[in-house]
């Protein structure tokens, strides 16, 4: 997997102080994306076992809320893999922390995945970024069609519940 930033310090993708990633590569090319540097699946940077440790750091500083991941596309498949580990070390050796995911794929589409990447997130903000939906006022999200899902009680009962 290849990545474009680390951010020790993010406060727009997430409740609290947070540690985000943003994977690169992006297949979608949704018309105003203001991230286009990262559609390039040779661009950014090799993400490797330096960069994972020096991350997992980060994200237990005690002032840190949790862990965002964001794109380019993290749910792309050449990705996916890489992702999956990752979560899962994130879910196993930073107790305490949130995981919050954003992907242009839907709910629905990543639950067909064969990777059971959901099992390791907490909230999913899904749904492509719509140009025309834009809205500046809307709080960890840039266009009103995308949804802020919790995960827990989605898969609890049995259909979508929002992040409160
Ligand atoms: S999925 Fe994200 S990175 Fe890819 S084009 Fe859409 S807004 Fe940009």
């Amino acid at each position: 997997m290849r990545y474009a930033q680390i951010r020790e310090i993010d406060i727009a993708n997430g409740p609290g102080i947070r540690v985000s990633l943003y994977t690169q590569g992006c297949h979608r090319h949704c018309p105003g994306c203001f991230n286009e540097e990262t559609w390039n699946f040779k661009g950014g940077k090799a993400f490797t076992k330096k960069e994972e440790d020096a991350l997992i750091a980060l994200i237990n500083k005690p002032h840190i809320a949790g862990f965002t991941l964001l794109g380019g596309e993290p749910m792309e498949k050449e990705n996916r893999e890489d992702v999956l580990k990752l979560l899962k070390r994130i879910k196993e050796e930073c107790p305490g922390k949130t995981v919050w995911l954003y992907s242009s794929f839907l709910y629905e589409e990543i639950c067909q995945f064969e990777e059971n990447i959901l099992d390791y997130v907490d909230v999913l903000v899904d749904g492509m970024f719509i140009l025309a939906k834009k809205d500046a006022k809307l709080r960890f999200r840039g266009s009103s069609n995308q949804r802020l899902i919790d995960i827990a009680k989605t898969k609890e009962q049995g259909q979508i519940v929002l992040f409160e």
